[in-house]
């Protein structure tokens, strides 16, 4: 199994250390600064280059297909060191913003089956979350296929070894793809939870404390989340008790999530929802319980309540008119 690591400007996509690792080391980086990317990735023993020209699905899927069906269609080779990795296996890409658009169009373009949105990959398979992640599917496949890997769902043990790295001659084909006009940073309110770099979560511990509480303590979240650039997420008792949507809940039963920053307000820690929290670089808990398993595994305990303080760096960074102030 191979990964393919879409890459843009030298920034790799969300996920793509992990989709390494799946592939035991092996990864097929493309994409401009694709080189230099490479030197981020912990996971990486075998190292495959192509310095394609900026981000073009289209282009990328059929470029790549021509020179995987090299290897599967017995039409010549692309480069003798490949054969033993590209001949038999599948490819695996993170399912990021570029990996979800370009893995269906290499699945087409290699005349594969697709699996995506994959918990965990073989070279016979994949497991696939599907109903938000409360059945777990298990697909078995006779023959390559290509896969997307959930951003969250593995490990990403260190190689501890240099990478073997080896430059491909790029070739670009004459696909059609869509004219780039302006490319946007994501708005935290509305971007996939799974992709956030930096959440801010409500638990009982906000929606149940003293005012503002419930759907109320949520929208002052969400005020505070617009003045850092941060996503909210949520436990499933702020979801279930309608202070949140689904779709912002965080956990095994919900969005699987690893952010550079995490702040738990008022959340305790349940196994059920740790489960979907990834690795954050930094996780701060506020909470009132300062021996709560949240507490215990963040960076920063902050022992207070959650309302009150959330309250403060509203008004603080937000505005006095947020709390009626
Ligand atoms: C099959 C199954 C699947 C599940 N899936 C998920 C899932 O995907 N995601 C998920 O989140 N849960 C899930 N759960 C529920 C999970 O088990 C927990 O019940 C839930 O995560 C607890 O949410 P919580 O931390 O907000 O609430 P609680 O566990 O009630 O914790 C509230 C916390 O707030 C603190 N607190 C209280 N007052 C204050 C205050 N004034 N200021 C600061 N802190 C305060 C308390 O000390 C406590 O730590 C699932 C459960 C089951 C059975």
């Amino acid at each position: 199994m191979i990964a393919i690591i879409p890459v843009r400007d030298g920034v790799l996509p969300l996920g793509a250390d992990e989709t390494v690792a799946e592939s035991s080391g092996n990864a097929l980086l493309i994409g401009s600064g694709a080189k230099a990317a490479g030197a981020e990735l912990t996971t990486l023993r075998r190292c495959w280059v192509m310095a394609a020209d900026a981000y073009a699905p289209a282009a990328w899927a059929s470029g790549l297909a021509r020179n995987m069906d090299a290897y599967w269609g017995h039409r010549g080779r692309l480069d003798p060191n490949m054969d033993a990795y590209w001949g038999a296996w599948s490819a695996v890409l993170p399912a990021s913003p570029d990996g979800r658009d370009l893995a269906p169009r290499l699945a087409f373009e290699l005349g594969v089956p697709l699996l995506a949105g994959a918990i965990a990959v073989t070279e016979h398979g994949a497991q696939l979350a599907r109903w938000g992640s409360r059945v777990i599917d298990e697909v078995e496949v006779d023959g390559p296929f290509v896969a997307t890997l959930l951003p969250g769902a593995g490990g990403t043990e260190p190689a501890g070894v240099a990478p073997e790295i080896t430059k491909l001659r790029w070739e670009a084909t004459q696909a059609m793809d869509a004219e780039v006009l302006d490319v946007l940073p994501p708005d935290p309110r509305t971007a996939d939870l799974a992709e956030a770099p930096r959440i801010l979560a409500a638990g009982a511990g906000l929606t149940r404390g003293n005012a503002p509480s419930g759907s109320d303590a949520v929208a002052m979240l969400e005020k505070l989340g617009e003045a850092l650039s941060a996503s909210i997420g949520a436990t499933r008792v702020v979801t279930d008790a309608g202070h949140a949507d689904y779709r912002r809940q965080i956990g095994t039963t919900g969005v699987v999530v690893n952010p550079e920053l995490y702040v738990a307000f008022g959340i305790s820690g349940a196994a059920q929802h740790i489960g979907g929290l990834g690795s954050p670089d930094n996780l701060v808990s506020v909470n009132t319980d300062p021996s709560c398993p949240m507490t215990a595994r963040s960076d920063l305990g902050i022992v207070t309540d959650a309302t009150a303080l959330l309250v403060e760096l509203a008004e603080r960074l937000v505005g006095k008119e947020v709390t009626g102030g």
